[in-house]
């Protein structure tokens, strides 16, 4: 069955999905990187047991809805099977409608690659509403970055090295991650490289949402 009318027959789609304890916001389908273990490449949006195929880019108002009560989660979290920041607008208003509803942590797991899309340094916008980001760094260097990760923009791995320090300067609990598993990349070096731009480092396991 053709992907377009596979997508039209989906009567519910998955926006908000709760994961120990913290709430995922799945806001977008479109993303900057093309990473080559990504599911979605593979002919899977499923991310443990969760449907993160999207047919439409929702608005604030169907985040806000679909997420419910915030205050209920230690944390909310725009994660989904693409790149939250690519809809910089919609994720600012939903983060600051969660705030004022009693949010306590909202974190973005993003490529770091906003302020490369948007030509401008987006962190002061987002510390307003974000607590934390998670940075998908994935590697320890740019050619095996551009292995895994395929971004479609140049210069991608040392802009998401200078969104890190933009938003570590703007205030933003900064976690540099990298999977494990994957040839060529070293573990122990990228956490170096987030400890010389004095920012956090977690190793995550592929296909977990965290
Ligand atoms: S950034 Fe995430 S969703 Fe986008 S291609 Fe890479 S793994 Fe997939």
């Amino acid at each position: 069955m053709p992907e377009l009318s596979r997508r039209r027959e989906r009567a519910e789609e998955t926006l908000a999905y709760a994961l120990h304890g913290s709430l995922y916001l799945n806001i977008t389908y479109h993303c900057t990187l093309r990473c080559a273990f990504c599911p979605k490449f593979q002919g899977s949006w499923e991310v443990q047991h969760y449907d993160l195929l999207l047919t439409r880019e929702p608005d604030a108002e169907q985040v806000l809805a679909a997420a419910g009560n915030p205050a209920a989660y230690k944390e909310i979290v725009f994660c989904g099977l693409g790149e939250p920041t690519l809809r910089l607008d919609t994720l600012l208003t939903v983060a600051q409608a969660l705030k004022a509803q009693g949010a306590r942590r909202i974190r973005v797991n993003t490529d770091g690659l906003a302020n490369l899309v948007y030509g401008r340094d987006v962190t002061p916008e987002l510390t307003v509403v974000v607590d934390a980001v998670s940075i998908s760094l994935n590697a320890q260097d740019e050619m095996t970055y551009e292995r895994h990760c395929r971004p479609k923009r140049l210069g991608a791995y040392q802009a998401a090295l200078e969104f890190a320090r933009q938003a570590k300067a703007h205030g933003i609990d900064v976690t540099l991650t990298a999977i494990s598993g994957l040839e060529g990349v070293d573990i122990a070096a990228c956490r170096r490289i987030a400890d010389t731009l004095g920012v956090q480092f977690r190793q995550r396991e592929l296909d977990a949402v965290g």
